[in-house]
């Protein structure tokens, strides 16, 4: 029996629906949505697509997503290069900058401490923290401060802890984000006026 569907389309509909979050009713109507639409809309995303991948790099100092290296925020004259915020992810910058709280640096791992997913030390941007941190010390903006701002689940927690006997030797204060944070959540979900108070809150390790 012949397919039904082009296979152009089918195609789509499975790429739609490997997308968190999407199954594959969404996946079907998203796909005939642009089926519907001009030419230029589909072509638009086709574009956006291409340039996500082809136009970002991380940024060679807090490996943050950007389209320049070092990004708009390590560039910025106006933060306050004495403190460095740790996150897991890009979307956690997002976050925290979105509350007005933070003025500092930030340093994303690209996840966190995960044994049973095979995920260790190595495989964050765990070294590339401390030789910045190092690097820092022998210049006239020392960092004064590390705030972890780890996941406030399992394995945020358990990398926090890690990060904090690693840095605590270098003499800097290394703080957490205050609890208070839905518990097992991700910091991305957190709404603003919570994440702020968790900042404005955060304690020492
Ligand atoms: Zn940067």
């Amino acid at each position: 029996m012949a397919a039904v569907t082009p296979e152009s389309v089918t195609r789509l509909i499975e790429a739609f629906a490997q997308l968190p979050g999407i199954g594959p009713k969404t996946a079907s109507r998203l796909t005939f949505y642009l089926l519907r639409r001009p030419a230029e809309q589909a072509q638009a995303l086709a574009d956006a697509l291409r340039d996500l991948k082809q136009k970002t790099i991380f940024c060679s100092t807090c490996f943050n997503i950007t389209e320049v290296s070092p990004c708009a925020i390590c560039q910025d004259e106006g933060r306050d290069r004495s403190i460095v915020c740790v996150v897991e992810e890009p979307l956690d910058v997002i976050a925290i900058d979105r509350t007005g709280q933070y003025r500092g640096l930030y340093h994303v791992l690209h996840g966190a401490i995960t044994p049973v997913e095979g995920i260790g030390p190595d495989e964050l941007r765990i070294n590339e923290l401390m030789a910045r941190l190092k690097e820092a010390q022998q210049t006239a903006e020392p960092v004064k401060e590390v705030l972890l701002a780890t996941n406030p689940n399992l394995e945020g927690e358990a990398t926090g802890m890690y990060l904090a006997q690693l840095i605590q030797p270098l003499g800097m204060r290394v703080t957490r984000l205050a609890r208070g944070l839905p518990v097992g959540g991700d910091l991305e979900y957190a709404d603003i006026v919570t994440l702020g108070r968790a900042l404005e809150g955060r304690r020492e390790m």
